[in-house]
C-alpha cells in the first residue's frame, strides 16, 4: 500500500491541479485522446513541478532546524525560482547558485523571466561560470551561511532525491483518482524529464498503485542511456524510501532523447511549433526549455502513430512559462 501521509509535508501549492481534456489538440492531430495535468498551476509564484517536491524537501529542512534554503540550477531555473518562493512564504532565507549554462545568452535570458522573479522574491543570487563545479559552489555557499551563524539546507538540483520525488508519487496518485472520477483510464503519461525526480516519482506512484499506465520522459539535454540510468537509480531510492516491497521493473523506465535538439536550453523549430499550436488551440502556455520540447515530442509521436486512437495520453505540464519572457527573442518573428 502506498501511504504518503506519514511523510512530513508543508503545503505550498494549490492541489489538486486540474486534469483536463485537450479536445481541440486531439482533433487537430486526429487522436489519441489527449489530456493535460496542469502542474503549471501549482500556484507558487507562477507554479511548476518543483512545488510538489519542495513540499517534502522544505518540511525536511524545517525538521532539521534550517533557516536558509540553498539550491542550484541554470540562470533561468524554474526550480530555483520556486525554491525562492517557498523560502519567502515560510520566512526562510534563500541562496541560489546559478550557472551560466547556455552559450551566447541574450539580455532577456540574463535579466528577465525567472531571474526577475528570483530577485523580487528576495533570494540572494550567486553566479557561477559555465562548467565550474556547481556542487562545490553550493557547498561553499552553505559554508558561508554556517560561518555567519545560519543553518543551511542544501536542496539538490531540480529537487531530485528520494524526498523530493515523493511529490510526484503524490501527483501520480492524484491523477489516478481524478481519472477514476472522470470515468476514464490513463494509458500513457508523457512529460519533460531533466533531473529525473518527476519521472522517478511518477513511475513509483503508478507502478506502486499497479495502474498499468506507462510513463515516457522526453529528455531536455541528456542522451537516453544516461537519463534512463539516472531515473532508474532514483526510482530505486524512492521505492525504498516508500518502504515498498521488491523492486520496480527496469522495464518501466523509458526516456526519448529525440527532441532536445542541439543542447539544453537551445530552442528548436519543433519546440516553437509546439508552443504555438498549444497556445492557439488550447490557450495553454508551454515553456521553451522543458514543456515545449516535451510537447514537440508528444506531437511528433502522435503523428507517427505511436499511440492507438482510443488510448488516453496525459501530458503532465510541468510549468516554466516564466521562461517564455527570457526567450522573447527566440519567438520574435
Ligand atoms: C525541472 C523541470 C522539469 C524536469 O523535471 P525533473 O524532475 O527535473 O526531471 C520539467 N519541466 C519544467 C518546467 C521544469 O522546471
Amino acid at each position: 500500500m502506498l501511504q504518503l501521509g506519514r511523510f512530513p509535508r508543508v503545503r505550498l501549492g494549490h492541489m489538486p491541479t486540474p486534469l483536463e481534456p485537450m479536445h481541440r489538440l486531439s482533433d487537430q492531430l486526429g487522436g489519441p485522446k489527449l489530456w493535460i495535468k496542469r502542474d503549471d498551476c501549482t500556484g507558487l509564484a507562477t507554479g511548476g513541478n518543483k512545488t510538489r517536491k519542495l513540499e517534502y524537501l522544505v518540511a525536511d529542512a524545517l525538521q532539521q532546524g534550517a533557516d536558509t534554503l540553498i539550491t542550484l540550477g541554470a540562470l533561468q531555473s524554474n526550480h530555483a525560482r520556486q525554491t525562492a518562493a517557498a523560502a519567502a512564504k515560510l520566512g526562510l532565507k534563500c541562496v541560489l547558485v546559478l550557472e551560466d549554462r547556455v552559450t551566447q545568452p541574450t539580455d532577456a535570458y540574463r535579466h528577465n523571466g525567472n531571474l526577475l522573479l528570483d530577485r523580487l522574491l528576495g533570494a540572494h543570487l550567486k553566479y557561477v561560470p559555465r562548467d565550474a563545479s556547481m556542487s562545490t559552489a553550493a557547498e561553499q555557499a552553505a559554508e558561508d551561511v554556517r560561518r555567519a551563524g545560519g543553518r543551511p539546507y542544501v536542496i539538490p538540483g531540480g529537487g531530485s532525491n528520494a524526498v523530493g520525488a515523493l511529490g510526484y508519487v503524490g501527483c501520480a496518485l492524484e491523477m489516478l483518482h481524478q481519472a477514476s472520477d472522470l470515468g476514464t483510464r490513463i494509458d500513457h503519461v508523457v512529460h519533460a524529464t531533466g533531473s529525473s525526480g518527476t519521472q522517478a516519482g511518477l513511475i513509483a506512484g503508478l507502478e506502486g498503485a499497479r495502474s498499468g499506465a506507462r510513463v515516457l520522459g522526453i529528455t531536455v539535454g541528456r542522451p537516453r542511456d544516461n537519463q534512463e540510468r539516472n531515473i532508474a537509480r532514483l526510482l530505486d531510492e524512492t521505492w525504498a524510501h516508500l518502504g515498498l516491497a521488491g523492486a520496480p521493473s527496469r522495464d518501466a523506465v523509458e526516456a526519448n532523447d529525440g527532441y532536445f535538439g542541439e543542447a539544453y536550453g537551445i530552442p528548436t523549430p519543433a519546440m516553437k511549433e509546439a508552443v504555438d499550436i498549444v497556445a492557439r488551440v488550447e490557450a495553454v502556455l508551454l515553456d521553451p526549455v522543458y514543456s515545449g520540447k516535451a510537447m514537440a515530442g508528444l506531437i511528433d509521436l502522435v503523428r507517427k502513430g505511436r499511440f492507438a486512437k482510443d488510448e488516453n495520453v496525459v501530458f503532465v505540464h510541468t510549468g516554466g512559462q516564466a521562461g517564455l519572457f527570457a526567450y522573447e527573442p527566440a519567438f520574435a518573428a
